[in-house]
């Protein structure tokens, strides 16, 4: 089917209109493609967005048109998805409520760059941004590991970290300077955020506003070496990483893995020995010389990556995709650890004696403010059952300190990043005001609840 054959009144042929045909794909099998993400990482998930529909998706080209597409589905009170790359883990991009999604992929494109800041449209490709950082010596302070094919505008509303965050933190440590955001209204207006303000936006899952333009921190580049870690000794290679991420080698990626999981990386995993704990790590080539000093002297040996896959290809939640694929019915989860050194040796200690073999331990690691973040992004392998197993297993890790971030919901106040609830509400009222982006993903207790902290984000409010 195409949009010709519809009636001229049904929101795809609308739609149609405004951009021309060969730009609106109607719902049915074509538009398939679009009602896929990364959510199969859970099997909750699969199940619960298995029947998402769609009415229309839409490729607008310019702001202009984004501007027209959202003017009009405030007119006719279409629900409006946003959707870049689709490599969300959290069903972030798919419609609970169908309506049209669009796709800002079209909008694509360096607008400035300055020191310390870059400037890009929201369909960027991250890696984009990244080159032009890097054609002045700058690179961006923290992009996700999907940044070859993720958004900007994907990245700030659906992800949270990723490379660079051992050195600069996450995407609430001042790394997203400013975005401009149009409101869903009949007359959408556009809004410019800064500073603290911007904080809504992030891993808001695109409720907040339709963004229009993002920009990023960057920081003077580095050239750096890839380079692997083995242990036969996890706790000494955690305390290692540790070390190493809190110390003076410069270090934009550290990636532990435990012996398992490290076999489950399939692509590089004939680079060590079996049984090996390793940690990737993407360092200051100048400080190569030092840390092989250091990983000698901790009684580990340092591995050149001499295979062809790029190191990105391994770390964060590209873990859980060889996990996966190694164990197609194992799960994850996403915790942080303590950030007292000896309090965070202690919580990985008692995982590995509770659940050996199946919470595969996988630390990543951010600095926000001098701190020391451990994060876990865990493959969860031979996991019983999503219920009773998985609430018991996030029990224990929360009677140890931990905070779980539930990847097992495509509700952003169980993700536990919705940061401060009245600041979210306020700006949501005002940008959206007939509750048309994204419908369903803030969660009903968030607006039954106005102005109170939904109780599973507590725990992250009150770390931030
Ligand atoms: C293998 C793998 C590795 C990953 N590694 C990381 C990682 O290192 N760090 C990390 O943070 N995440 C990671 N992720 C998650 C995801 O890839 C990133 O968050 C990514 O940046 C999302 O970008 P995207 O373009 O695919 O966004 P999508 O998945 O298409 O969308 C994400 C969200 O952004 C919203 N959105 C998109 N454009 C707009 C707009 N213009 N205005 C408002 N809302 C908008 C969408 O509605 C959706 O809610 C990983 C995922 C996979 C599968």
């Amino acid at each position: 089917m195409t949009v010709t054959d519809l009636t001229p009144d049904t929101p795809a042929a609308v739609f149609a209109g405004l951009l021309g045909a060969d730009r609106v794909v109607p719902g049915g099998a074509e538009a398939s493609a679009y009602l896929r993400d990364f959510s199969w990482y859970s099997p909750v998930l699969e199940n619960a967005l298995a029947d998402t529909t769609v009415d229309a998706v839409l490729r607008p080209a310019t702001v202009e048109e984004l501007r027209a597409c959202v003017a009009t589905a405030a007119r006719l009170g279409v629900p409006v998805t946003l959707r870049g790359a689709g490599t969300g883990n959290y069903g972030q991009s798919l419609p609970l409520q169908s309506g049209v999604v669009i796709d800002v992929r079209g909008i694509a494109g360096v607008l400035d760059v300055q020191p310390g800041r870059i400037s890009v449209l929201p369909g960027t490709v991250v890696k984009d941004a990244e080159d032009a950082a890097l054609a002045g010596g700058q690179e961006l302070a923290v992009m996700p590991s999907t940044y070859r094919i993720s958004t900007a505008s994907g990245f700030i509303s659906g992800g949270s970290g990723g490379i660079g965050a051992a050195a600069n933190g996450d995407l609430w440590d001042d790394n997203i300077l400013a975005v401009e955001l149009l409101t869903v209204e009949e007359e959408p207006r556009t809004v410019r955020l800064e500073g603290d303000n911007v904080r809504p936006v992030l891993h808001t899952y695109g409720t907040i506003g339709v963004l229009t333009r993002i920009e990023m921190r960057l920081v003077p580049a580095h050239e750096y070496t890839p380079l692997i870690v083995a242990f036969r000794d996890f706790p000494a290679l955690t305390a290692f990483a540790f070390d190493l991420v809190a110390g003076d080698l410069h270090v934009r990626l550290c990636s532990v893995h435990e012996a398992t999981g490290a076999a489950m990386l399939t692509p590089i995993a004939g680079l060590y020995s079996p049984g090996e704990d390793v940690a990737l790590l993407w360092v200051d080539s100048g400080d190569v010389a030092a840390l092989r000093e250091r990983v000698t002297a901790a009684g580990g040996r340092t591995i050149d990556w001499s295979a062809k896959p790029h190191i990105s290809q391994f770390p964060f939640s590209h873990t859980i995709l060889w996990a996966r694929k190694a164990e197609p019915t194992s799960s994850w989860l996403q915790c942080e650890y303590a950030s007292d050194r000896g309090e965070f040796l202690a919580q990985v200690a008692a995982l590995r004696d509770r659940y050996p073999g199946v919470f595969l331990q996988h630390v990543e690691f951010a600095t926000s403010a001098g701190r020391t973040r451990p994060l876990g992004i865990t493959p969860l392998v031979g996991l019983p059952d999503h219920e009773e197993s998985l609430e018991e297993l996030i029990a224990f890790c929360r009677e140890l300190g931990l905070i779980v971030m539930n990847p097992h919901s495509y509700v952003v106040e169980e993700g536990g990043f919705v940061g401060d609830t009245a600041q979210v509400v306020e700006l949501k009222t005002t940008c959206d005001p007939h509750g048309l982006l994204n419908p369903g993903k803030l969660g009903d207790s968030f607006f039954t609840a106005r102005g109170l902290t939904p109780p599973s984000a507590r725990a992250a409010t009150a770390r931030r």
